[in-house]
């Protein structure tokens, strides 16, 4: 939560959420302490802030609990509300994972389907294989032998899988 907000807020925001205008060097009169020269700098990028008159700095978090005099969590909450950026709720991450593993077994049926239907093309090239020896031989070869002995189990086999892919 707090580094969504971190991530997501920047000081720039903030500021300008409390119509406070830096200078062009980045400095705002700080609010937390009598300050005339704009003693508070903001850096990294907008995600940091220090003040060199009064020492206080951090994040857009303590910012907002120094200005509200409110805790982290409280700080935290109203970003949140200004920004619309509200933490996803236990419910939706949930939802998010679930969505997440119902596309990968998808997509592990979808690779299972593809292997089946390989099998049965390999099964269905066998079996033209042993019809084409059965319907030429002329005599007892061990390619005959093969065929005889294996095509009923493999023309079983590719009906099995046929019937489970296409019903
Ligand atoms: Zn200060």
């Amino acid at each position: 939560m707090f580094d969504r907000i971190k991530q997501t807020v920047s000081m720039a925001d903030i500021l300008d959420h409390y119509d406070l205008k830096p200078s062009r060097s980045g400095h705002i009169v700080c609010p937390f302490h009598p300050d005339t020269d704009p003693s508070l700098s903001i850096f990294g990028r907008q995600r940091r802030w220090h003040c060199f008159g009064c020492g206080r700095g951090g994040t857009v978090l303590d910012f907002v609990m120094h200005m509200e005099g409110v805790s982290l969590t409280e700080a935290a909450g109203l970003i949140e509300g200004w920004f619309n950026i509200a933490t996803p709720s236990p419910q939706s991450r949930e939802e998010r994972v679930k969505q997440g593993i119902a596309r990968l077994e998808k997509n592990r049926n979808r690779r299972r389907r593809a292997n089946d239907e390989l099998r049965l093309l390999n099964m269905i090239k066998t079996i033209n294989r042993y019809n084409k020896i059965l319907s030429t031989a002329t005599e007892w070869t061990p390619e005959l032998e093969e065929a005889c002995a294996n095509i009923a189990q493999v023309e079983y086999e590719a009906d099995c899988l046929e019937e489970k892919l296409y019903g």
